[in-house]
């Protein structure tokens, strides 16, 4: 494009490009002593079962509160955190807060409680770092996997291939579940859904997003919640935003909702006390 609009674009572009590549060094600078100073948090956003309007899951969404840059969200940095490796310190962070937070509110909110824990596919290459630190972390916490579900994305079926079949498999003997995220974007291979034993599916927020303006859409959603079912697969819809949704959903007979119509995604302390009263 630069190109096209002749020689003096370059001047314009490449000192841009060089902005960028400098703020990305700096933070990836920075993200290196940002868990030591207590810069990451988790937030927690509900999962709701549509026929009982009961909160019966959280998923855990990483946070960067950067001292100079304020509040910088995970599309952000997690790339950066994958490109130096620092992702599997941070992975490993993570699960041990979630964990322990599943532990806490399964007594306060409800004994079957889950928490959600998204894994990239960059942290599947690293089987030894991250996969048995969690295992480990989970009976050091003694917390049944149950209470914990692991959220992927196609990529990793995609790359990971048999060596995510291993991790799955002993994921499974702990009785940790998992969850195929962003479905309906992408490939969205049904064959994946035979292939692997995935135990909820998550609809992505842009097929829920149009729903009620595009037909077709819920048709895809429909379709995609019948075949699910027919799995033995459980299904979560993402991003839902209005009334009109969640009701496009519940009728469409999907099992969950999650999105800023039920809540954003909160602070620990912010979700227990919004959501340990409910009965
Ligand atoms: P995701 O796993 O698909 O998470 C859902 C994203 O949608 C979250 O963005 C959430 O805040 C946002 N969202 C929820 N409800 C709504 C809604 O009603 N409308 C709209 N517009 N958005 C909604 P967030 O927290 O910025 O996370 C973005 C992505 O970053 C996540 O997508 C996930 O892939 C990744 N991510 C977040 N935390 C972690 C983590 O701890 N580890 C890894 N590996 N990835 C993470
Ligand atoms: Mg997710
Ligand atoms: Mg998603
Ligand atoms: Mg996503």
């Amino acid at each position: 494009v630069a190109k096209n609009r002749g020689r003096n674009q370059y001047c314009f572009f490449i000192p841009a490009m060089q902005e960028a590549a400098r703020h990305r060094l700096g933070l990836s600078k920075d993200l290196r002593s940002a868990l030591s100073t207590r810069q990451l948090t988790v937030y927690y956003q509900p999962i709701v079962e549509l026929s009982s309007n009961r909160v019966c899951k959280a998923e855990a969404l990483i946070r960067w509160h950067h001292p100079q840059r304020g509040l910088i969200g995970p599309a952000e940095f997690i790339p950066i955190a994958e490109e130096t490796g620092l992702i599997n310190t941070i992975g490993n962070w993570l699960f041990e807060q979630a964990a322990q937070q599943a532990r806490k509110w399964r007594l306060s909110i409800h004994d079957d409680f889950q928490i959600s824990i998204n894994k990239s596919s960059v942290q599947f290459r690293n089987e030894r770092e991250n996969h048995q630190a969690w295992l480990e972390k989970l009976t050091q916490l003694q917390l049944s996997g149950q209470h914990i579900v692991v959220e992927i994305t196609e990529g990793v079926l995609l790359e990971s291939g048999n060596r995510f079949q291993d991790q799955l498999s002993s994921f499974r003997n702990a009785g940790i579940q998992i969850s195929l995220d962003d479905f309906g974007t992408g490939y969205s291979s049904l064959s994946y859904l035979k292939k692997y034993d995935i135990d909820y599916l998550k609809i992505d927020q842009e097929c829920v997003n149009n729903l009620s303006a595009d037909p077709a859409n819920l048709a895809l959603c429909e379709a995609i919640i019948l075949m699910a079912h027919k799995l033995g697969i459980r299904v979560i819809a993402e991003g839902i935003e209005s009334e009109a949704q969640r009701q496009l959903l519940k009728n469409a007979d999907c099992d969950f909702g999650q999105g800023f119509f039920f809540a954003k995604p909160l602070p620990a302390d912010l979700f227990e006390s919004r959501f340990s009263e409910q009965t």
